[in-house]
């Protein structure tokens, strides 16, 4: 196969949790993957390490989502080394929780800067450089559905991507490219446990019918489902992966 055909994904945020779990998807299923970092470029690297000692194709670019020359030359990079971009999955995170009365500018301001403007700077990049017949697969939270105390900023957020997700779908027309969201609940990585009590933890797991947290693996198929050939009628839609939570 020559570069130009095997398809490619960018996977941001992707040096850990979840996103580590869907860039290994995705090589599985035969994507060159571009593994995205902020920070942590030995864990980064060492998600690329695997991915190649399995068989696939994958290279580490490092990129804050939240800074627009930086989102450009991620693209690029995935551009000159693989010859094209297929797949955009918008992954990388963080999360601060407090009630509103509690939360200070930081909390929000980092949110909107990484969360939201980070998605919206890679959707805008991928709207021009995805080749026809792609993808964009956005992270949301099933915390939008179920409304908890604390996660009104983050979730907010959340929501505000469903939205975006909805009509870019839309705005995409006439290039065969889909664009959905995967909202899932809660999940075993840092993001979801660091700071918890054992018994809040406790009390999340069992509030989903399987009685369990979902594994970054239980994600990955879902956004590898939409993001592959299987998934190509469902177009603008948020996928709610969380056992039945909500
Ligand atoms: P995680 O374990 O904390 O990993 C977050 C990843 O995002 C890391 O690879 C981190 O890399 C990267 N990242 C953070 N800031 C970044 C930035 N400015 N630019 C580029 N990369 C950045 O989180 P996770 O639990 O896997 O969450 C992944 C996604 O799923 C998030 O969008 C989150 O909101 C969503 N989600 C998670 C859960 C859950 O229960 N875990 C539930 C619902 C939704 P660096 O260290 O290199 O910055």
């Amino acid at each position: 196969m020559t570069e130009t055909k095997q398809k490619t994904a960018i996977v941001t945020g992707a040096s850990r949790g979840i996103g580590a779990a869907i860039a290994a998807r995705l090589a599985r299923d035969s994507f060159n993957v571009v593994v995205n970092y902020s920070g942590s470029e030995m864990a980064a690297l060492e998600v690329v390490a695997k991915i190649e000692a399995a068989g696939g194709r994958a290279m580490a670019i490092k990129a804050d989502v939240s800074d627009v020359s930086a989102v450009k030359h991620l693209f690029d990079s995935a551009e000159t080394t693989f010859g094209g971009i297929d797949v955009l999955v918008n992954n990388a995170g963080i999360m601060k929780l407090a009630k509103i009365v509690d939360s200070d500018d930081d909390l929000f301001d980092s949110q909107v800067a990484i969360n939201l403007k980070g998605t919206f700077n890679t959707m805008r990049e991928a709207a021009t450089r995805l080749r026809d017949g792609g993808s964009i697969v956005n992270l949301s939270t099933s915390v939008v559905g179920l409304k908890l105390e604390t996660y009104s900023v983050y979730a907010g957020i959340k929501a505000a991507i469903e939205t975006m997700t909805g009509i870019m779908a839309k705005e995409m027309r006439g290039r065969t490219i889909t664009v959905n969201s995967v909202a899932p609940g809660p999940t075993s990585t840092e993001l979801f446990l660091d700071g918890k009590s054992d018994e809040f933890i406790n009390k999340l797991k069992m509030m989903s019918p399987m009685e369990r947290l979902a594994t970054p693996e239980d994600i990955a198929n879902a956004v590898a489902f939409l993001a592959g050939p299987d998934g190509t009628w469902i177009n603008g839609q948020t996928l709610r992966a969380n056992g039945g939570l909500v």
